[in-house]
């Protein structure tokens, strides 16, 4: 590993780049070539104190700015982001590991959110009633809600913090952004372009680090309002203390993602689509498919397919043409995953496709190739935990009833897919799933930034969702006023 590098990352607060208060740093490596790319600082509580001072000081002349003010500078952030479209996705690709191509698609879809909170005069207006009794009437106003606190997970470097921080801020309020400590460089050119677009000192802070900054965060008496995005039990702990800490929270949280697919489906397309969920972002989606259930005849087609397609796949680093898998995003992770793939053995899961072998062949990258497991039941681990990796498991069953009774065992209920031609197959599934997210014949069915992005399950803590209607309301409180005149 290259060990020493220049690039050591600062905080950003009240519109300055300053040194936190911490000495302790973390090292963060390219995981395509184990080079380091950045040192990340472990921010102290004292660091996030400093933050939610000045987003607070920022908070009294941003909130009562006119809305379309605010709106103009999301709509230069758009312009801004667009321009930069090329060099956000490769700094992606080098921090996070992604393909390229996956990569730009992200930027796209962090672009969107920042293009649907550019609405806000009219995601903010109100409703009035003028004669709700005889000379009397009542009205209903949205306002910002403060200081939110906003922590985000490495496999979004740019998507998931674009859906938190662009609609608070188009909402009034002013933000402290508290990236993954494992993919944190990007949150700082996001930074840095939403000041070149004119966002005002302090509407936006970012706190580098890990348990200490997400902790002070809860518990602050100036942050009423947290946005999360990770994993289950970091997801429900968060929830938890903010909650019992008095804010409003949303934590949204892992995933197992099922994926049906029926004896009409057309198989070509369900093959493509599913390896481009279980493979894709080398399975480090959270929307990622993880289960194919078979049904009935389509089982060894479809496992025959699979494996085909999957020993096609380009794997190696992310800025390579050609390459669709990366590598995962650390060594432990790696490593974690391989443990997973012996437990799949060891449990009676049958290996069809090992992804251990394709790792030796590319240098210090954390590289697995895609891994496929057969006859994986409901009683193993690698179907219960999220293991956030190529790895696919397919379960075999004898119809659609018995295929969602499987999925609907799951703790988890982000995302489900089913592959039919049949309509009333449609219909069953989605009267059915016990899912927030579902796909009909395609893979990936993340909603775009109008949509909320609504997790059932262990896969969401809280009560409004990021994105869309959900979104506003999280970041607005009402005044309703009843007037007699
Ligand atoms: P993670 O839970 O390890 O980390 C998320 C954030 O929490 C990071 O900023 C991290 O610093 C912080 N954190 C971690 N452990 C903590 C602790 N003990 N106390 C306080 N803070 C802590 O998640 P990750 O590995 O970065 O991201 C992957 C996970 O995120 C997966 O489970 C994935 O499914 C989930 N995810 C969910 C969605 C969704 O929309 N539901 C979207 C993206 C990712």
């Amino acid at each position: 590993m290259n060990t020493t590098t220049k690039n050591i990352l600062k905080n950003y607060v009240g519109g300055k780049w300053i040194e936190p208060q911490t000495t302790r740093y973390q090292a963060v490596p390219n995981p395509a070539t184990d080079d380091l790319l950045a040192e990340v600082p472990l921010s102290v509580a004292l660091d996030v104190d400093e933050a939610v001072e000045a987003a607070k000081e920022a908070f009294k002349t941003w909130s009562t700015t006119p809305v379309p003010k605010r709106a103009r500078i999301l709509f230069k952030f758009q312009q801004l982001l667009v321009d930069h479209w090329d060099e956000l996705a490769k700094m992606i690709t080098e921090e996070n590991g992604k393909s390229y191509t996956e990569a730009y698609g992200e930027v796209q879809r962090g672009i969107e959110c920042v293009e649907f909170a550019a609405g806000a005069p009219s995601l903010m207006m109100g409703k009035q009633l003028p004669d709700i009794a005889t000379n009397m009437e009542s009205g209903m106003y949205r306002y910002p809600v403060g200081v939110v606190g906003g922590i985000t997970p490495f496999n979004f470097p740019m998507m998931v913090p674009c859906w938190m921080f662009p609609l608070a801020i188009a909402m009034g309020n002013t933000f402290v952004l508290k990236p993954s400590e494992r993919t944190p460089l990007l949150a700082n050119r996001l930074a840095e372009l939403f000041r070149e677009a004119g966002l005002p000192d302090g509407v936006l802070n970012i706190v580098h680090g890990a348990h200490d900054v997400v902790n002070r965060l809860l518990e602050h008496e100036d942050v009423p309002a947290i946005s999360f995005v990770g994993s289950k039990p970091v997801a429900e702990y968060v929830y938890k203390t903010a909650a019992a800490n008095g804010k409003r929270v949303q934590a949204l949280a892992g995933a197992k993602n099922h994926t049906i697919v029926m004896p009409d489906a057309d198989l070509d397309t369900a093959v493509k689509e599913v390896i481009g969920a279980a493979f894709g972002s080398a399975g480090e989606r959270c929307m990622a498919c993880s289960v194919v259930v078979a049904v009935g005849n389509t089982a060894e087609p479809l496992l025959q397919k699979l494996k085909q397609k999957a020993d096609e796949i380009q794997i190696g680093n992310g800025l390579d043409e050609g390459v669709f898998l990366g590598p995962v995003i650390r060594k432990e992770h790696k490593e974690r995953t391989e443990k997973y793939i012996e437990t799949g053995i060891a449990e009676g899961a049958v290996l069809v496709r090992d992804g251990r072998k394709d790792a030796a062949t590319h240098g210090d990258g954390y590289f697995l190739g895609p891994t496929i497991f057969d006859k994986v039941t409901p009683d193993m681990r690698i179907w219960k935990d999220e293991i956030f990796a190529p790895v696919l498991s397919v379960v075999r069953v004898g119809s659609l009833k018995e295929a969602i009774e499987v999925a609907n065992q799951s703790e988890f209920g982000n995302g489900a897919c089913l592959f039919t031609k049949d309509g009333s197959n449609v219909r069953y599934f989605r009267e059915k799933i016990q899912a927030g997210m579902l796909g009909v014949n395609i893979g990936v069915p993340a909603p775009m930034a109008f949509f909320p992005f609504s997790g059932w399950k262990n896969s969401f803590f809280g009560d409004l969702h990021a994105n869309g209607t959900d979104g506003v309301e999280f970041y607005t409180r009402r005044k309703m006023l009843t007037a007699r005149w």
